[in-house]
C-alpha cells in the first residue's frame, strides 16, 4: 500500500457492532441545523444527506475521532464509543 491517508486507513480493521454507536436526531437536525458540518468535518466522509435530505450517518466505519461530536453545534448527535471489541483497530504496515 501507499502512503495516502486513504491507503494508511486500508490498514484498519473494523469489527461491526450490531447496534449503533451514533443515533442523529432528525428533529433537531433537519429543523434546527443549517450548516450541517458534519458532512464536511467527518475524516471518513459518513454523513450523507438521503434522497428525502435526512442526514444519515455509516457508523460502522467510524474511526471514533469524536470530531462530529464536538462540531454538532445543536447536540442531534447521540454518540458513543462502541461496546468493548467492537469498532476499529487502528493498525499499520
Ligand atoms: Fe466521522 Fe469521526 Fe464522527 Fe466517526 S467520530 S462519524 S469518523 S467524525
Amino acid at each position: 500500500m501507499g502512503t495516502t491517508v486513504e491507503a494508511k486507513l486500508g490498514y484498519n480493521v473494523f469489527k461491526i457492532d450490531k447496534e449503533r454507536h451514533i443515533v442523529i436526531d432528525t428533529e433537531i437536525c433537519n429543523k434546527i441545523c443549517k450548516d450541517k458540518t458534519c458532512l464536511y468535518i467527518c475524516p471518513a466522509f459518513l454523513y450523507k444527506l438521503d434522497d428525502q435530505g435526512n442526514n444519515t450517518v455509516d457508523w460502522e466505519g467510524c474511526l471514533e475521532c469524536g470530531t462530529c461530536l464536538i462540531c454538532c453545534e445543536h447536540d442531534a448527535l447521540s454518540w458513543e464509543y462502541p461496546r468493548g471489541e467492537f469498532g476499529i483497530q487502528y493498525r499499520s504496515a
